[in-house]
Order: structure tokens, then C-alpha cells, then sequence
């Protein structure tokens, strides 16, 4: 016998551990088919919202992770996710959505939070959106006003923070520094829902969206960004605060017309799709924010909260927000299908093709040697 006892078991130790690799795969498959799901039966407060991602986050470490983004003026943390395929590359151009700019719009969270749960934990029905592609999504940007909502004034609409007197709250979606004051005078009054603040930026929710936009123009990863609200059911794109149509004006048309269309197909509802200045134009919107400093494509994504032939305004009955949830992923998820189909990644997908050959190839070496391995294994213990 040329190894003693020692080897043997050593050998038995290194085949065991093969096999574990393996059972350990299994066991993460099923693991997978506990995860908590997403509860479309209620309205969620914020801390609720929060402890969902924080599941997701804990179970699918590999793919999820959230950021800390800032501070309300209340002192809530503002909270990101990163949603990627967990292929490890890094660089992805990103569909950036943000939900719950006006506290009242509560649909809009839930839609939020669905597309999230449809990213994560139903990768495989949709990995071709995350191929080439990141997602992040920030479900609640006002979580002050939401809350204030909810427990409160259901009608509330503004952040918090004060303007003087006894007036509270600037409009998120007036804030951005776009056309800022732009349109209507009401923009001007500390005391009404469409106050503008006291300059463009004053508030921390906005500036936090500010900074995510900017880094990732910065880096050459802005492709698309949806804001969602309620309820006009209408796809918006820019410009808001002028009339004349953007130089790529057409394509931002037809991404909104696919999603629109999609969505029509699924429900029966019609959604309209148009530029957002067609009617009054106004300053101080994110869509436009987002498309003046470099992202191709931006939306405010107005749901529809209605449904046989009956309109919830900001609040439809709990029965109905898995289903008004699905609509919205429907238009979300055929917007994101038009957007990669007009802006392919063609260095991402040349990377895609390299990691995917050095990663067979990998495994191919992996695999010959765990044979030899087992071979000399099995040659030893014959003799
Ligand atoms: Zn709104």
C-alpha cells in the first residue's frame, strides 16, 4: 500500500467535500422556495417597506443590496436597492425607479415593491432585464409625507419640512432644478401642495435622487429612469417645463407607447402616452431633471388606479393592489424591453460574451479536475 491510513482519509474527506458542493446547491434551491413574499393585502407603512428589502437583501446577499442615500427631514433613512443577475460584473447601465414622490400616491410604492419582488425572486421569468442591466429602485422617496398620510392627512402630498408660519411641506416633483419655478404662481406659496421650496434642491429626498442620477451619468450607466405616480393613467415623457419635443423625441415616444400598449393588453385599461407639457408646462420635475443631465429615456409613469369601471383616486381598495401592482410591472417591464432594444450595450454584451466563455471555461477546468481527483481516488483505494 504506497499511502497510509491518514491519506485515505484525507482523500474521503476531499470526495466528501466534492459531494457537499453539490448538496449544497440543492439545499440553496430549495431554500429559495421559503422566501416571504411580498404582502399586496395591505398598505405598508414605511418600517414595513424597510423590513421587506432587508428580507431580500439578507436572502439573496448575492444579487441584492441596499444603500443608505440619506436623511428626511424627520430623520428617516432613505433606502435604495441594487438589483443585478449576481453574474458579478460590474458597470451595467441602470433603470433607476423611484416611487412615492407624493405622500398620497400609495399605490405607487406597492407598484414599486412589486417590480422589485419581480426582479429578485422572479429572476429566471426575467433575466433577459437583467443581463446587461442593473435595476435600482427606491420605493418611498417621501417617507415623511407618506407618513404623515397615512396617519395624519390621507390628502398630504408634500414633504414636511417647515416653510415659515404654519406651512409645511415643498412639492418633490417642483423641487428639481429644471425650469424651476416654471408655469403656474401657486409654485410660489410655502402654503400650498405645489410649492416649489425656497430654492432648487431644498429638500434632502430630492437632492438624494439628485446624487444617484448624477453618479450614474457620471459613470456612463443612466439609461432609464420611471418615476412612478397616480392616478392619470398616462406614460409622460419630456419636457415638462417647455413645449418643444426632445432631440430623441420619437424613441421616448415609442418606449412609452410600448409600455402603454402592454399594459392595455393585460387589463383592458388605456393608458395615454404623451409629452408631459402638452397641456400647462411646469418646472422642477424629475423626468426632466433626469433627462437634461444625461439619461436617454425618462418617464413619470402615472397609474391608473381603477378598474371596472370604477376610479379609487390615490387609494384602491387593498383587494385590488396585487392586480393594479401586475399592470404597472407590465408597463415597467415593456418599457424596459423597448429601452435595451434602442440602447444595446455593445461593449456590456462583448463583456457579457468574454465572462460567459471565461466562466465555461472555468467550470470546464473545475470539472476535469474533480475527475482526476476522484480517479487517483479510486486507483488508490483499489490497490
Ligand atoms: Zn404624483
Amino acid at each position: 500500500m504506497l499511502f497510509g491510513d491518514n491519506t485515505l482519509c484525507a482523500l474521503c474527506m476531499l470526495i466528501l467535500s466534492i459531494t457537499h458542493i453539490d448538496l449544497s446547491l440543492s439545499l440553496g434551491l430549495a431554500r429559495v422556495e421559503l422566501e416571504p413574499k411580498l404582502n399586496t393585502d395591505v398598505y405598508y407603512s414605511y418600517d414595513g417597506m424597510l423590513d421587506y428589502l432587508d428580507q431580500l437583501a439578507n436572502d439573496y446577499s448575492q444579487r441584492v443590496v441596499l444603500h443608505t442615500v440619506g436623511k428626511t427631514y424627520e430623520n428617516r433613512t432613505l433606502k435604495t436597492i441594487t438589483i443585478t443577475n449576481g453574474d458579478g460584473r460590474t458597470g451595467k447601465p441602470v433603470i433607476f425607479v423611484v416611487a412615492g414622490a407624493h405622500a398620497r400616491e400609495w399605490l405607487t410604492p406597492v407598484a414599486a415593491l412589486y417590480a422589485v419582488e419581480q426582479l429578485v425572486v422572479g429572476l429566471e421569468e426575467h433575466r433577459h432585464l437583467l443581463r446587461d442591466y442593473d435595476w435600482i429602485v427606491m420605493p418611498l422617496v417621501n417617507p415623511d409625507g407618506y407618513t404623515y398620510s397615512r396617519t395624519v392627512d390621507k390628502w398630504w402630498r408634500s414633504t414636511r419640512s417647515p416653510n415659515g408660519g404654519n406651512c409645511f411641506g415643498t412639492n418633490i416633483n417642483r423641487n428639481y432644478d429644471i425650469g424651476w419655478r416654471t408655469g403656474y404662481a401657486a409654485q410660489s406659496d410655502p402654503c400650498q401642495e405645489h410649492y416649489a421650496g425656497s430654492e432648487p434642491f431644498s429638500e434632502p429626498e430630492t437632492r438624494a435622487v439628485r446624487d444617484i442620477m448624477q453618479e450614474l451619468v457620471d459613470t456612463g450607466r443612466a439609461l432609464m429612469y420611471i418615476s412612478l405616480h397616480s392616478h392619470h393613467t398616462t406614460v409622460f415623457y419630456p419636457w415638462t417645463y417647455k413645449s418643444v419635443p426632445t432631440d430623441n423625441a420619437i424613441k421616448l415616444r415609442e418606449v412609452a407607447k410600448s409600455g402603454a400598449e402592454a399594459m392595455h393588453k393585460a387589463t383592458g385599461t388605456m393608458f395615454s402616452y404623451e409629452q408631459a407639457s402638452l397641456n400647462d408646462p411646469f418646472g422642477g420635475t424629475s423626468l426632466d431633471y433626469a433627462y437634461s443631465i444625461g439619461f436617454p429615456l425618462s418617464y413619470a409613469l402615472e397609474l391608473s388606479g381603477q378598474r371596472n369601471g370604477n376610479t379609487f383616486d390615490f387609494w384602491p381598495p387593498t383587494t385590488l393592489l396585487k392586480e393594479l401592482a401586475h399592470e404597472s410591472w407590465v408597463g415597467i417591464s415593456a418599457m424596459a424591453e423597448k429601452a435595451i432594444e434602442y440602447y444595446p450595450t455593445l461593449s456590456a454584451e462583448t463583456e457579457s460574451a468574454t465572462s460567459q466563455t471565461r466562466s465555461s471555461s472555468t467550470y470546464s477546468l473545475t470539472n476535469i479536475f474533480k475527475i482526476l481527483l476522484l480517479l487517483t481516488a479510486i486507483t488508490i483505494l483499489s490497490q
